[in-house]
């Protein structure tokens, strides 16, 4: 279900509430059920829906409201309270410092769009007074420098990176000192990812946030992968201390339920979403305009 889809079905959902001359527990239990279904639908973790339904439901007390009140007005607020506190984490977002380097360590599968996403990231930043550079600590994949190059070099964003060194920490440790005493800001890491979820990964993502000590942690995940994002997000968040999640891909037949996920799999906020492959693809994540947007 792509994401216009999962807004439509709980738009959908509270409308019907329109067509009831009663408004009560029951009714309040079957729109809530039609909800469940469109978020599983969107690949929504199960247990996580059940937390922010039972919210819902126990935040509407139908003894307690007087006859007046308009009833669908207080489940739509409740419903749309629940969808911002599902994508709101308790952590605060990150935001780089200007004047003394900050170093953002980025994080995620391959084809994820973490290279992209590194670039994108960068060349927001510039745009907005900082002064980025990039470190390409992908010494796995060959053709991985290149690639970040390219980008780098379209975005006019300063490059670190080796074309002989294969030790993924050497590179990066050498990139972080070399940028600090430079006049940069914002020194960015792009690390290597893998096809799956794989120990070898995980152990050099600790060996890499060890050695460069980033202010930040940020987990790219491409937001069509499914049931699956949970597991994935759970997985980089137990062997690193991911800190802010950017969700990718999410135009085309992009799904809603994997921002959602990866937010309460991390407890981490998302800070940004990638919304098709150009260099400014690229959003500020806002909460409320995102459910707003879901909900059209
Ligand atoms: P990495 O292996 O994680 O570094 O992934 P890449 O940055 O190489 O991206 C993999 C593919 O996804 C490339 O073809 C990118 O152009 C594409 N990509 C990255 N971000 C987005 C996005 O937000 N939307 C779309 N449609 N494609 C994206």
């Amino acid at each position: 279900m792509v994401l216009a889809e999962l807004g439509g079905c709980i738009s959908n959902a509270l409308r019907k509430l329109n067509n009831s001359s009663v408004i009560d527990k029951k009714e309040l239990g079957k729109c809530l059920n039609e909800i469940t279904h469109a978020l599983r639908d969107a690949d929504v973790n199960f247990e996580f829906i059940n937390r922010h339904i039972n919210n819902i439901k126990n935040n509407i007390n139908f003894d307690h409201l007087s006859e007046g009140l308009n009833k669908r007005k207080i489940i739509e607020q409740a419903v749309f309270n629940e969808l911002c506190s599902l994508l709101n984490s308790e952590k605060p977002s990150f935001t780089p410092r200007k004047g003394k380097p900050s170093i953002v360590m980025f994080v995620g599968l391959q084809g994820s769009g973490k290279t992209t996403t590194c670039t994108k990231y960068a060349r927001h930043h510039k745009k907005n007074g900082w002064n980025p550079a990039l470190i390409c600590a992908d010494t796995f994949r060959a053709g991985a420098f290149d690639q970040l190059k390219q980008n780098a070099t379209k975005a006019k964003i300063p490059l670190y990176g080796s074309y002989t060194e294969l030790d993924p920490v050497k590179v990066a440790v050498e990139g972080v000192e070399r940028l600090k005493k430079e006049v940069y800001d914002l020194i960015i890491i792009d690390t290597s990812g893998r096809h799956k979820q794989e120990a070898s990964l995980f152990e050099e993502m600790r060996q890499l946030e060890q050695a460069t000590k980033p202010d930040v942690v940020i987990f790219v995940m491409d937001s069509s992968i499914g049931q699956s994002a949970f597991d994935q997000a759970q997985a980089f968040k137990q062997s690193v201390d991911v800190g802010a999640v950017i969700i990718t891909k999410l135009d085309g037949h992009a799904k809603g339920g994997g921002a959602l996920s990866a937010v309460a799999a991390t407890d981490s906020p998302v800070i940004f979403i990638g919304t098709g492959e150009h260099m400014d693809d690229f959003e500020e994540f806002n909460t409320q305009s995102f459910v707003l947007r879901l909900l059209g």
